[in-house]
């Protein structure tokens, strides 16, 4: 059976798409920074009720190191890794002029150089296996910018530039890498987000709602199918339409 290991997978858009994937029929590898974000949901258990296996690897993915070790102890386990959903992701807001450079060096560490970290493991083992797929979580905000998150969309461009180059590099041992970019999903990431900042993002929503993380888990499901086959190095965006 094939094995998806999906980054920051203990809640939100990640829970989401452990728990598709898991009715896709793929083995599960969830990760997470600690045991602590499992503890308030049942992920583990929804996933092992869905017929598949199922285990937690707790690991802080912006770490070289914890994801070598991490990466190696998923492939022990399951023999294979066939998906790799590099989910996991922060926000640190703030307008540029108070920007500290801690906030920006988190976000950068968190949502950047973990897919750096994870694509360059998983990938060679993506190489020797000769098949894979890799996905990652993009942002609206990397495509467009958005006021108080000079740290997260530059991170979430960066995303972008690193899908169509995996593309590029490992497309001829068949491993595709795409990315999603979804706009606004309610999650806890989206809670935090003041009742004015939520009504001015509706306002720019042809759709007139916000997403919710099944609409993201779909797409990635998609795009870790046989039906993808010969899909790379795109960005789907999924965001009701905020920019047309
Ligand atoms: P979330 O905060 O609900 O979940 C993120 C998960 O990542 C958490 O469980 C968190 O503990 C984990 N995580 C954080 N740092 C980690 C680390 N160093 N190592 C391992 N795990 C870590 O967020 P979400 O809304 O579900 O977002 C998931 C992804 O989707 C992120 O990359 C986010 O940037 C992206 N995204 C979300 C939205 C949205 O509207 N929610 C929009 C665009 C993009």
């Amino acid at each position: 059976m094939a094995t998806a290991l999906i980054t920051g997978s203990a809640r939100g858009i990640g829970a989401a798409i452990a728990l598709r994937l898991a009715a896709d029929g793929y083995n599960i590898a969830l990760n997470d920074i600690s045991e602590k974000s499992f503890e308030e949901n049942d992920i583990a258990d929804r996933i092992r009720e869905k017929g598949v296996e199922c285990e937690i690897f707790i690991c802080d993915v912006s770490s070289h190191e914890q994801a070598e070790k991490t990466v190696k102890a998923v492939k022990e386990r399951f023999g294979s890794i066939d998906v790799l959903v590099n989910n996991a992701g922060i926000t640190r807001d703030g307008l540029l002029a108070r920007m500290s450079e801690e906030q920006y060096d988190t976000v950068v560490a968190v949502n950047q150089k973990s897919v750096f970290n994870m694509s360059k493991f998983v990938g060679s083992i993506m190489m020797r296996q000769r098949s894979g797929r890799i996905i990652n979580l993009a942002s609206v905000a990397g495509i467009y910018g958005n006021p108080g998150q000079m740290n997260y969309s530059a991170t979430k461009a960066a995303i972008i530039g690193m899908t169509k180059t995996v593309a590029k590099e490992l497309g001829s041992r068949g491993i595709t890498c795409n990315a999603v970019a979804p706009g606004f999903i309610k999650t806890p990431m989206t809670d935090k987000l003041t009742d004015e900042q939520k009504a001015a993002m509706l306002g720019q929503i042809a759709m007139k709602r916000f997403g919710e993380v099944e609409d993201i888990a779909g797409v990635v499901s998609f795009l870790a199918s046989k039906d993808a086959a010969y899909v790379t190095g795109q960005v789907i965006e999924i965001s009701g339409g905020i920019m047309m």
